[in-house]
């Protein structure tokens, strides 16, 4: 946030969509050092077992609408092997934002949800021929690619085509593989699935260890 000009002060609330370390490593720390409350869902607080050492939490339910300040958040259920894995719509006055990263399928209600968003970021995991030529041991390659692990760029594609409408202004690619996807792959993939009419958005993929710009919707 430091490198992209924002401060950590300033945000209300962390919310946590499952308990994977890469999801929650840094939650405990933040949320001490500015005093922001972590909003949760009770068997993700569980499967967390303590990890997080003491914060302020707030629980959700899962498919239960919550306010924070002026936005409403829908977490809605994905299928991931997480305790209850979510993703997130943000909704403030006429404009919706989607955040899905970490699903193995996008189910009728992940497309119900994300559908008719302004901005979304969409998890574009990995080239499956990369994951299965790559050197994750067979168990993860099968994990990874199963219905409850992640989608792939194909998936992402397909998912796209299908919620993309004349709302959407920007697709940020997120939750990439180092291992098992480039950046130029998944653009590819996803950009030349989308014909130029359904095409009226921006697309860019994000990157671990740097900030992308900041967009005003
Ligand atoms: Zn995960
Ligand atoms: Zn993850």
């Amino acid at each position: 946030m430091a490198a992209a000009g924002l401060d950590p002060a300033r945000l209300k609330a962390i919310l946590v969509s499952h308990e994977h370390r890469d999801h929650v490593a840094g939650v405990g720390v933040a949320a001490r050092m500015w005093n922001i409350p972590v909003y949760l869902n009770p068997s993700t607080l569980e499967a967390t077992n303590g990890i997080l050492g003491r914060f302020e939490h707030r629980l959700f339910s899962t498919g239960e609408e919550l306010v924070v300040g002026d936005l409403e958040i829908h977490p809605f259920s994905q299928s991931h092997d997480a305790a209850d894995p979510a993703g997130f719509t943000f909704r403030h006055k006429d404009a919706k934002i989607g955040v899905a990263t970490d699903l193995g399928a996008a189910t009728a209600l992940v497309r119900e949800h994300l559908a008719g968003c302004r901005a979304l970021v969409l998890e574009a995991n990995h080239d499956p021929d990369m994951l299965m030529n790559g050197p994750y041991p067979w168990h993860l390659k099968t994990r990874v690619r199963g219905r409850k692990g992640h989608l792939s760029n194909h998936d992402s594609a397909e998912l796209l085509v299908q919620i993309a409408d004349r709302d959407l202004r920007q697709v940020v690619l997120a939750h990439l593989s180092e291992v098992n996807n480039l950046p130029e792959l998944a653009l590819e993939c996803i950009g030349s699935a989308l014909t130029p009419s359904s095409r009226g958005f921006g697309l860019i993929a994000a990157c671990q260890r740097t900030p992308g710009p900041v967009f005003e919707l």
